[in-house]
């Protein structure tokens, strides 16, 4: 049974903030692959990931697409952030959710909810920028280790239903990619790939493989 504070955001919230949000907070188990809002919705929540990770992707004008962050239990999307961009679950999960103007009336109200939106504003803004450095910078097999660091980070587990077409679409690479990177980790002994589950073997192997921007997320610790 999820609670509110599986989501890191809300559980450094004083308690008395977060019994003020917790009436309007509603808790939904979202599937790999919905869709919480595609670039032409209208968007009224916010949203707060308990166990899901939810990949926010650029879409350009042919409707190709990149993930440009992935938000996990220490995250919140705003429905600030929606310029050309599709919230897609890219991990099974739980997401609490709750309307944005009520977040915003509480804001007005409670610095330390003001001090968390902006924290996540800015966090999301700074990790968006990380992510798209390391797309244009480095390797594959790098990104793809820092991928995995990162799904295990927003969902709290070294046992992550993870397929490898899921991670392909959110590195924006060829599913034959992760497979060769993926066949690569296996035969090292780092992780290891069953049922459309991956489950991370060695972890400090993994982290020496990825490349440093997993050190950079973690100081951010959006995801
Ligand atoms: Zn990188």
């Amino acid at each position: 049974m999820a609670e509110w504070t599986d989501n890191l955001a809300l559980a450094r919230l004083p308690i008395a903030d977060l019994a003020l949000l917790s009436p309007h907070l509603i808790a939904i188990h979202r599937i790999q692959g919905e869709l919480l809002f595609d670039t032409t919705d209208i968007v009224d929540d916010v949203y707060f990931p308990l166990s899901a990770m939810v990949n926010l992707l650029f879409v350009f004008e042919d409707g190709s697409a990149v993930a440009t962050s992935s938000v996990g239990r220490t995250g919140m999307i705003s429905e600030k952030v929606r310029s050309n961009v599709r919230a897609v679950v890219a991990i099974e999960g739980t997401v609490a959710q709750m309307p944005a103007k009520m977040l915003d009336t509480l804001v007005a109200q409670r610095a330390a909810i003001a001090e968390m939106s902006l924290q996540q504003a800015h966090a999301l803004l700074t990790h968006t920028q990380v992510i798209s450095a390391c797309n244009a910078c480095h390797s594959i097999e790098s990104r793809v280790c820092r991928s995995l660091l990162q799904a295990a980070d927003c969902t709290g587990s070294d046992l992550i239903p993870l397929t490898q077409q899921s991670m392909a679409s959110t590195l924006g690479i060829r599913r034959t990619s992760v497979t060769a990177v993926a066949s690569k980790l296996q035969t090292l002994g780092v992780i290891r790939y069953f049922r459309g589950q991956v489950q991370i073997i060695d972890h400090d192997a993994l982290q020496r493989l990825s490349c440093l921007c997993h050190g950079v997320l973690i100081g951010l610790r959006s995801c």
